[in-house]
């Protein structure tokens, strides 16, 4: 039985005083007991909210980090190692936006959930196909190599410590959300390839959706068989929908 999880990715969004807030808010929001909670606040409001969540079932998690785990003259970077110091426990790995924006490659990616995993963080893998691979019909292979190019790197027994979010990239932020269907045979056939190299790991790898997600579409998504919980961008700024979507996990 794998335990659901539903994850806030807050992106470049707050200040200190929203941030503040929106926790507080949720804090109050009546969140299942079942289920895991994480939120992925910016950098500089890691250190509020994790003085906020501490004590309650709230997990924290960052939406990037380094490559490189040890201190170092890296301007501009956050080590793994630094994010777990300041008590994160997740870290958000290869979001569709920083593989297109940042040019962050498999190779980079795969570099930092070693790095992740090496300083105590569990890594969120994010994988997704744009629109143009799906209409080439190359959704599968997309997302697959994606997740071959962390298991060649790290090794399948990584996957036992890590969540895989499967974002479709035309549906991140766009108000598109694939159909229950569309994402149930993509999470399924994650699955299956998986499975290829450890039956086991795949059936307890948490497989998360991602994608325009709402409260209005979360029940019919997350009652698909291999869709474990949902990681929420755009709504999970909001207290009383991202906890509405939490109770549909
Ligand atoms: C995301 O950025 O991870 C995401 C899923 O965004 P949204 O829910 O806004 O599409």
């Amino acid at each position: 039985m794998r335990r659901p999880m539903v994850a806030g990715n807050w992106k470049m969004n707050g200040t200190l005083q929203s941030v503040a807030d929106l926790l507080n808010a949720l804090k109050g929001e009546k969140l299942p007991e079942n289920i895991d909670v994480a939120v992925f606040p910016s950098l500089p409001h890691l250190q509020l909210a994790q003085q906020i969540v501490q004590g309650s079932r709230i997990q924290l998690g960052a939406q990037d980090c380094a490559v490189q785990l040890e201190e170092g003259a890296l301007t501009g970077e956050t080590s793994a190692m630094q994010l777990r110091d300041v008590g994160c426990d997740l870290v958000l790995v290869g979001h569709s936006e920083r593989r297109e924006l940042q040019s962050e490659d498999d190779q980079v990616i795969c570099r930092k959930f070693i790095a992740a995993q090496a300083a105590g963080l569990t890594p969120v893998l994010c994988v997704g196909e744009t629109l143009a691979q799906r209409e080439q019909g190359q959704a599968v292979s997309t997302v697959a190599a994606q997740v071959d190019a962390v298991i060649a790197g790290a090794g399948v027994q990584a996957l036992a410590d890590a969540v895989l979010a499967y974002e479709p990239v035309w549906a991140i932020g766009t108000g598109l959300t694939a159909t229950p269907e569309q994402a149930q045979e993509v999470h399924a056939a994650l699955r299956e390839h998986i499975a290829g190299y450890d039956a086991e790991i795949a059936q307890q790898l948490r497989i998360l959706y991602g994608g325009s997600v709402k409260a209005a579409n979360a029940v019919e998504l997350f009652t698909q068989k291999d869709i474990d919980g949902g990681l929420i961008g755009g709504a999970s700024l909001k207290a009383d929908e991202f906890g509405a979507i939490c109770r549909a996990a």
